[in-house]
Formats: C-alpha cells, structure tokens, sequence
C-alpha cells in the first residue's frame, strides 16, 4: 500500500500528479513528494520499523514508490559509529559518524537516492536509467541498472577519479565523459532528457531521488535511540542531502517517532567549490554559482540544484556553514583513518575537516550530541592521499636486517 499522494511545488503549493516530472510549470519551483501523513502515522511505529530487515526499506511508507521494491532491497542501515577517538582528537564526548563509506552495493549514501529513483523508473515503465554524476552516482546508477536488467547512459566531466570511473564501467554500462565541469555535464543532460525517454535520476525523477536520501536521517535518529541529534554536519553538493536529512527528522516527529528536533544543520564544503557555505557565511538568501576547483570532485557543484534551499536549512535551524582547503581535506582523511580506523573519500574529509573549524569557532559544544555524516568511501579517491602517506619499507625477508630497521620505522 502507497501513501503517495502526488507531487507538489514547493514554491507555489500547486499540486501535480505522480508523474516523472520535477519543475512546476507555473513558477518553475521544485516538485516534492506529498505524502498522506496521518495514514502513515497509524501505519509506522517504532515496533513495526524495529521489527523489519536492517535496510533503507524499513521505513518504506515514507519511500515514494507504490509496490513492493524490486532493486537496491539490501541497501542502507549503515552502521552508526561511536567515535571516542576522534572525539577526543577534536575534543568532543558524544561524537558519532553515520558511516556510508560501507553503504550497499557501491559504498557511497548515493545507493539510497539511486534505489528510491530506479524503483520508481522501474513502475513509470522506463527501460532506461540515466545520470548527470560527479562519480558516486555513476556508480550506483550502473550498478543498479545491472542488477535490475535495464540499460543505462552515465554522463560524467572528464577529469573523475580513475576508480570512480572503473567502478562505472565494470557494470558494463556506457558511459559518455563530456568536456567540461559537472556544470557543463549536467546542463547537457537536460538537453538530452527532453529528446530521449529515458529516466535521469536527478533531473526527471529528481522528486523520488531526493527522498531516497531521507533515509540517512531517520537511520540516524532510530540508532541514536529514537531521538535527533544536536548537530549534524554534511558535506553539500547540489545540497540534496543536506536538505533531506532535515526534512527526515521533521517527519519522524510530526509522525510522533521521536521528541521536539532542534538539531542544527551544519553545511560542509570544499574552498574550491563553496556557493553554499559562502552564501550561509555571507548572510545572503542565495548563492552565485562558481567554476569548481577541489580535489573532492564528487561535491563540485558550483551550481547546486537545492543550493537555495541548504542556504535556509543551515539558517533556519541555527546552522552555520564552512568550508576547507584541498590540504585541510586531506588531513581531515587521514585524521579520520588514524584515529577510527575509517577510510573516507574526499568528502568525508570535508565533513570532519567542517567539524574542527566549527569547534574552533564555539559553534558547536562539547557535550552535544554531534553527528558528522561520512557519505562516501576512500578506496575511490587515492588520488587525493597517495602522494600524503608514508611508502612501505622494502627488505629481504631476513631477521638480521628486519632488527636493523625495527626500531626506526
Ligand atoms: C553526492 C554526494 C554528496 C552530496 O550530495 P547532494 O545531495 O548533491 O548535496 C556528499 N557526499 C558524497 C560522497 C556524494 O557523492
Ligand atoms: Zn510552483
């Protein structure tokens, strides 16, 4: 059973009906989801959510899809970590990190957006599944095409990491690298998209994409124990995420699932690509676009979809928004590594990298519940780190010569 009701302009309040659309005609706002919430409230308990499987779908009336999911059933419900070592690193004692750098099938947070999108494209009937992507979303939309036997198109800049680009095509996709920015690439896609059927996650489907991401943050308040959090800082590129993971906690307690929310919401991103958080910094409603130039590409939107909309998030709810140095991201990755034991991509090094500056500013306090969203994986962005780390030490496999060295490595 769906509690899907249809879509809705989240500017003008028209409604529309479930269809893969995504800008309202009128006033060219965003589509969102509208749900029925009081059905859904008699529906979804905690001991119903409690006893489902550990993934995404536990929360599934609050999924825009109207039958039973038929790809992606294993992704989400990744591990909430405790952090007491970076914590004291950073000299926090309640710090935790949802940790998607494990999340299934392609170790990024993209694999909830992805499964929410291809489940819907699956029921409009589209045989095709595309994507404008900074490299994560390549990866789990090809991954998810495979295992859903439809075809996909990936359109990707030319410069992505060589790993994120292996991870694309081993699922035997085609993928078409454009000259130019993820910009470039995604302006191109809304040409390609009115001429072919097919179905682009993040532009025709973007409405049911976007929800996907909601996940993150109900897992993140049922594994705190059914509360919000005080803080919770999330790297932004087209500020889907950040949005949603707000949008998260005030459903769970309009639902009545947990207490009041005062989480602040804290935007994370690179110097080298930050309309957001210089927008939030500046004290302006909106940001203007900027040309990207950061090692943590798979955040280099420098014309954010949701920009506006992360911009009031980080606002409304007593945020703030910062941002880091490529080497500060790199520092942040191996601070993380070294003291959780965690190998985080880029992005991940911007969230904890955002952290340590809010705390220098006082922003965020000591004893405060604290959540630092970790949203992809470090195996696909060695580029970043491989020039920063200690080389091996090469010997012949002799004790003699291992006791010489011992003592200096
Ligand atoms: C896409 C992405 C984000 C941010 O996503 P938005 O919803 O577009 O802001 C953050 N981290 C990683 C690793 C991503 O791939
Ligand atoms: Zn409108």
């Amino acid at each position: 059973m769906s509690f899907v009701q249809g879509l809705k302009c989240r500017e003008c309040a028209r409604e529309y009906p479930t269809e893969p659309i995504h800008v309202c005609e009128f006033c060219f706002g965003p589509l969102e989801v509208r749900y029925d919430y009081e059905g859904i409230k008699r529906a979804l308990t905690r001991e119903v959510i409690e006893s489902r499987p550990a993934n995404m779908w536990r929360y599934r009336e609050l999924i825009p899809i109207d039958g039973d999911p038929t790809v992606g059933l294993d992704n989400g419900f990744t591990p909430l970590v405790r952090a007491k070592n970076l914590g004291a690193a950073l000299g926090l004692n309640n710090l935790y990190l949802k940790n998607d750098s494990v999340c299934h099938p392609t170790l990024s947070f993209k694999d909830r957006v992805v499964a929410a999108a291809v489940n819907k494209a699956v029921e409009f009937g589209y045989d095709t599944i595309a994507c404008a992507s900074t490299g994560n979303l390549a990866n789990s939309v090809a991954s998810h095409a495979a295992s859903a036997g439809l075809k996909s198109y990936i359109f990707i800049p030319s410069d992505l990491e060589s790993s994120k680009i292996l991870g694309t095509s081993i699922y035997d996709t085609k993928i078409i690298s454009i000259k130019g920015s993820y910009d470039d690439v995604n302006r191109f896609c809304s040409e390609v998209a009115t001429v072919f059927p097919w179905a682009f996650v993040n532009i025709n489907i973007r409405p049911f994409y976007g929800d996907g991401s909601k996940t993150f943050g109900y897992e993140i308040a049922e594994q705190l124990g059914w509360r919000a959090p005080d803080n919770v800082i999330t790297p932004v590129a087209g500020s889907s995420l950040i949005t949603k993971i707000h949008k998260a906690f005030k459903e769970f307690e309009s639902l009545g699932l947990i207490g009041e929310v005062k989480t602040k919401i804290f935007a994370a991103q690179a110097t080298g690509c930050s309309p957001v958080t210089t927008a939030i910094k500046a004290g302006v409603d909106d940001f203007k676009p900027v040309k990207p130039n950061t090692i943590a590409k798979s955040i280099a939107i420098g014309n954010p979809a949701d920009g506006y909309y992360g911009i009031k998030v980080a606002r409304g709810t007593g945020g703030w928004g910062e941002d880091v140095s490529d080497p500060e991201i790199v520092d942040a990755i191996k601070l993380l590594a070294r003291t959780e034991g965690i190998f985080t991509e880029t992005a991940g090094g911007v969230a904890v990298g955002v952290t340590k500056k809010l705390i220098e500013q006082g922003r965020i306090g000591k004893d405060e519940i604290t959540v630092i969203s970790i949203t992809g994986q470090g195996l696909k962005t060695t580029e970043a780190v491989e020039d920063h780390l200690r080389a091996p030490v090469v010997i012949e496999p002799k004790l003699s010569v291992f006791k010489d060295i011992q003592s200096d490595l």
